[in-house]
Formats: structure tokens, C-alpha cells, sequence
């Protein structure tokens, strides 16, 4: 399989693979860019259905962090890796240190946090093969209720950007009885769920484990719905808390939502369904700025002088960015990934 000619291929710095037998592990580790700083990302879990399928996964994931980190105003370059297998069945601990050897063999180059099918334990036991890790606490952070999990930073930077959608593209402030429907409600979406539920959006949710739906419902009242409704449902904000590509030719179509918005890495399966999208007068807000929250929160915990206002202010910059993303799309009329894009690379190639 060639990397150097992938079609996600955007000039990575680094692209390394690795095979662990005895524990199993089978994982890539893509770094985008390392000019702002040390390539920071998260460690996902996933039963891929090939190997091309977490190649392409990876470079796209890393590419994002590297825009993520410089639209989130962070020092910090992009990077990611992707574990082949499911989570639920295959993770062992001797797996999570192979990882974290495995992290430790580029030198800090890139640096591990937690993804989806990976957590603050697991990124634990990578810890004792590498201090190159994001998103872990100390003692002090432990007795303020700090965990190292990204995800509520995330949620609440997703529930802010959510708030600028609709203060632009429904020219309305204040979410209640905005109707919402979430897709995924795993430790982001179901956060986001209790934001938007607290500031009185009705909600529709769905999701692959049975169980995440049915919390929602009994704390959110949310209404239940099958994994191929979610699209098409008469809403005001489709939110994408799963995984990502879930824009694509076969779902675009469907969306009735006027606004996209959800903390899902990668959403648009490809650059002209932001286009398509646009082209519907539907506003999509930039998976990579709205989802920032994760990494902002990671920051501090690294730079050992956490301060709660600090980070909330900072989370609430997202929605800021998100309204500078969406006058420029306004005025050059071109789609808002594009110019989300643009924004970035006027930071980080500068
Ligand atoms: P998670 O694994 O906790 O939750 C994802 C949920 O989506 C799970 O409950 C899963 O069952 C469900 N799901 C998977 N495929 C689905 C489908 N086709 N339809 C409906 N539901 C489906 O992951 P998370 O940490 O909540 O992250 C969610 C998304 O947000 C991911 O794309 C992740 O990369 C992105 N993200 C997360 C963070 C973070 O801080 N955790 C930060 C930035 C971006």
C-alpha cells in the first residue's frame, strides 16, 4: 500500500507503522506538521475493515490537528495515531504499553492522548513506556476534579460553536426549543446532549450502542431513532458525534438541518460536499474548529498552570473563530471548510 501517493497523503512529516506479536498491536502513527510545535493527538481504537481503511483514517486525522491546534491559537503542531481492532474485544493492557513503546521510538515528536476507543487508563499504561503523553493529571488536578478526559472541554466547546451557528444562520440567541439531532452519544455526545438539554434544545438521538441512546432518553428526554434517520430528520442542527466521512454522496442529500455542527473528526467524506453543503444554504461549521475544546483543555493540564477561568475563556473563543470563519465564507463566498482551511494555513505556514 503506498503512502507517499495516498490521496490523503498532504507532505506528512511522518508516517511510521508497527507490529507488536506478542501483544498483538497493530497501529500507525501519522505526524502532520511539526511547525508550531510537537505533534499532539489522539490515540483512536477501531475495528477497521483493512488496513488502507486506517491509513487513510490517520493522515487525515493528524492533518486535522495540525489545522485544529493552529485555528484553537495553540503553539502546537498535528499528529495522530490509529490501533487496529475493536476496542470492546481485542484492548489489553500489555497492548496500551506496546503502545506507548511504540510512541516512545520518535522521541516526542509525536504525543499521545486519548481518542475514541482509547482513555485516560489506557493512556496511562502507555505512560509507563513513554513521557511523551497528553491529557494526564497529576495529584493536584485529581483533588480538583480534573480527570485528563478531553471530552467535556470538547462538549462545551462544541455546545459554544453550536450557540454562534444559530446566532448566525438563525439570526436567534438562546437555544430553547431549538430541536437538535445528535449522532453518537459516546463521552462527547452525550455531554453535548446535557448542554443543549440544560439550555432547553429538544433532542433526537441515535447511536450503534443501545445503551448510550437509552441514558439520553431517560436523563434528556430525548427521542430515540434509528442510525439511517438521523440524516434526514426536520431539525434545526444536525450535530455528528461518531465518526467521521458521515457527509457523503449517499447522506448529503437527506439533511434538512440549515445547520451541521458536531465535535465528529472529519465529517465531509470529501472537499466538494462543503461545497454541496453550501450550495444548499446549509452552514457547516468546521468539524476541526468546533471541536477544539479537547485540545485546548490538554494544553493547559500540560503547561502545569491550569486555571479554570483561563481554559472556559478559551473554549469560548471557539465560538468567535467560528463567526470570523463564517463572514469571511460570506464575503468570498466560497464554502466555510474552505476558508476555516485558508485561516489556518495563514497561521501555520507563515
Ligand atoms: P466515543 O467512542 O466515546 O463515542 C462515539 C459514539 O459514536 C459511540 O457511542 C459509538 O457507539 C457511536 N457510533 C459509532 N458509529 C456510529 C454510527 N454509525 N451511528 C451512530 N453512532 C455511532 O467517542 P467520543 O470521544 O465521544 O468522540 C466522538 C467524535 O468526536 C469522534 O469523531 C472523535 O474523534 C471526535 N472528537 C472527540 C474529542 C474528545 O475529546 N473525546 C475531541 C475532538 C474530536
Amino acid at each position: 500500500m503506498a503512502v507517499l501517493t495516498h490521496p490523503e497523503y498532504d507532505n506528512h512529516e511522518l508516517v511510521a507503522y508497527h507490529h507488536d506479536p506478542k501483544s498483538g498491536l497493530r497501529a500507525i502513527i501519522a505526524v502532520h506538521s511539526t511547525t508550531l510545535g510537537k505533534g499532539l493527538g489522539g490515540c483512536r481504537m477501531w475495528p477497521y475493515a483493512s488496513e488502507d481503511e486506517a491509513l487513510t483514517d490517520v493522515l487525515r486525522l493528524s492533518r486535522g490537528m495540525t489545522y485544529k491546534a493552529a485555528l484553537a491559537g495553540l503553539p502546537q503542531g498535528g499528529g495522530k495515531s490509529v490501533i487496529l481492532g475493536d476496542p470492546r474485544k481485542d484492548k489489553t493492557p500489555e497492548m496500551m504499553r506496546a503502545m506507548g513503546r511504540f510512541v516512545d521510538t520518535l522521541g516526542g515528536r509525536y504525543v499521545v492522548a486519548e481518542d475514541s476507543g482509547t482513555s485516560v487508563p489506557d493512556i496511562k499504561l502507555m505512560a509507563e513506556h513513554t513521557r511523551h503523553v497528553g491529557g494526564l493529571t497529576d495529584a493536584k488536578a485529581a483533588a480538583e476534579g480534573r480527570t485528563g478526559d478531553p471530552s467535556p472541554a470538547t462538549a462545551y466547546g462544541t455546545f459554544v460553536g453550536i450557540q454562534a451557528c444559530v446566532k448566525w444562520r438563525l439570526r436567534r440567541t438562546g437555544l430553547d426549543g431549538l430541536k437538535v439531532a445528535i449522532q453518537g452519544a459516546g463521552n462527547v455526545g452525550y455531554r453535548l446532549a446535557k448542554h443543549l438539554h440544560e439550555a432547553g434544545a429538544k433532542l433526537w438521538v441515535t447511536d450503534l450502542h443501545a445503551p448510550a441512546v437509552e441514558r439520553c432518553v431517560k436523563e434528556f428526554g430525548a427521542t430515540a431513532v434509528g442510525m439511517d434517520e438521523i440524516f434526514a430528520l426536520p431539525v434545526d442542527v444536525f450535530a455528528p458525534c461518531a465518526l467521521g466521512a458521515i457527509i457523503n454522496d449517499a447522506t448529503l442529500p437527506q439533511i434538512k438541518a440549515p445547520i451541521v455542527a458536531g465535535a465528529a473528526n472529519n465529517q465531509l467524506a470529501g472537499k466538494r460536499h462543503g461545497q454541496a453543503l453550501a450550495e444548499r444554504g446549509v452552514l457547516y461549521a468546521p468539524d476541526y474548529v468546533i471541536n477544539a475544546g479537547g485540545i485546548i483543555e490538554i494544553f493547559y493540564e500540560e503547561s502545569g498552570s491550569y486555571d479554570a477561568h483561563k481554559v472556559r475563556e478559551h473554549l469560548e473563543r471557539i465560538g468567535k473563530t467560528l463567526t470570523t470563519v463564517f463572514k469571511r465564507a460570506e464575503q468570498d463566498q466560497r464554502p466555510t471548510g474552505e476558508i476555516a482551511d485558508r485561516m489556518a494555513e495563514e497561521i501555520f505556514r507563515k
